[in-house]
């Protein structure tokens, strides 16, 4: 597929994103359409479902017992709930396909916009190089470079995985918050960064437990930044569906997940193609 062909597709498709169907309005079929809003009376923080009882705006029992890092949570959908989202979602992780990352990026992009977020400063949670390897992609780094380029924003990244960490999903895996403590630091890059007294936005796919992105935030926080937010494509609240996986980095047994093998050359290089234009980085006085 020719790049303009690509592009004007993921403009104006004429076939769903996810099965190829004819669309009526979007770029998605009927049964692929996704939703507009996110459900339910929301905690502001974290963004997890509340009773319905409950009026939106409230902070969860959650995040009054044990506060995250990240002071905002803003998330286009509800991972659980909401299945043609999980279905962009696991596609977009597990195919290379750059118009679906282009497509979600500016519903984020979209999302962060009603919420009166203009310009954002973007750091993507950082992928350990292991586990970049081996999927051969970074969707969160993508993710913020879709919305960036968008917006206008900042794309930072200014983190790093100083160990490799177990899926926060993993049997074994019993304290997420352990799991993650330490793992999370500034990146080469970030240590040249200003970010004293700046707003940050911490980007990833889902946000599930919360601790990675609050280890994300202390190190930002560490670094100077005056208030670290948290923008995802989906919230999955732990243990929100009972029947499926409470951590949504699995693929079910329909889809065969691309896992590529490639070297960390190529990966690097795949990783810097993706992400140009890198946008301006301020770099510290001297
Ligand atoms: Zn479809
Ligand atoms: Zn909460």
């Amino acid at each position: 597929m020719s790049l303009l062909f690509e592009l004007a597709e993921s403009v104006w498709p004429s076939r769903c994103l996810l099965c190829s169907s004819p669309c009526i309005t979007g770029p998605c079929c009927a049964e692929h359409a996704l939703p507009r809003e996110l459900p339910g009376p929301r905690c502001p923080r974290c963004a997890a479902k509340l009773p319905d009882a409950l009026p939106d705006g409230l902070e969860c029992a959650a995040c009054r017992r044990a506060p995250p890092a990240f002071h905002r949570a803003i998330a286009c959908w509800d991972y659980w709930d909401q299945p043609p989202a999980r279905e962009h979602i696991l596609a977009a992780k597990h195919r290379h396909r750059r118009d679906l990352v282009r497509y979600l990026g500016s519903c984020l992009r979209a999302r962060l916009g009603e919420r009166g977020v203009e310009r954002p400063v973007l750091v993507p949670v950082p992928s350990h190089p292991a586990r970049l390897i081996e999927r051969g992609r970074d969707l969160a780094a993508l993710l913020a470079g879709a919305v960036a380029v968008e917006v206008g924003g900042e794309l930072l990244l200014a983190l790093r995985r100083a160990r490799p960490t177990r899926s926060q999903g993993h049997p074994l895996v019993v304290d997420r918050r352990r799991n993650v403590r330490g793992a999370i630091t500034l990146s080469r890059a970030g240590r040249r960064l200003s970010l004293v007294g700046r707003d940050v936005w911490v980007v990833d796919d889902v946000l599930t437990s919360g601790s990675t992105a609050s280890e994300c935030a202390r190190a930002l926080h560490r670094a100077g930044a005056r208030r670290v937010g948290v923008c995802v494509l989906a919230r999955a609240d732990k243990g929100g569906h009972p029947t499926e996986r409470t951590e949504p980095t699995g693929v079910r047994s329909e889809e065969s997940p691309q896992v590529n093998l490639m070297s960390w050359g190529s990966c690097v290089e795949l990783r810097r193609s993706l992400l140009h234009p890198i946008l301006p980085v301020p770099e510290v006085a001297s």
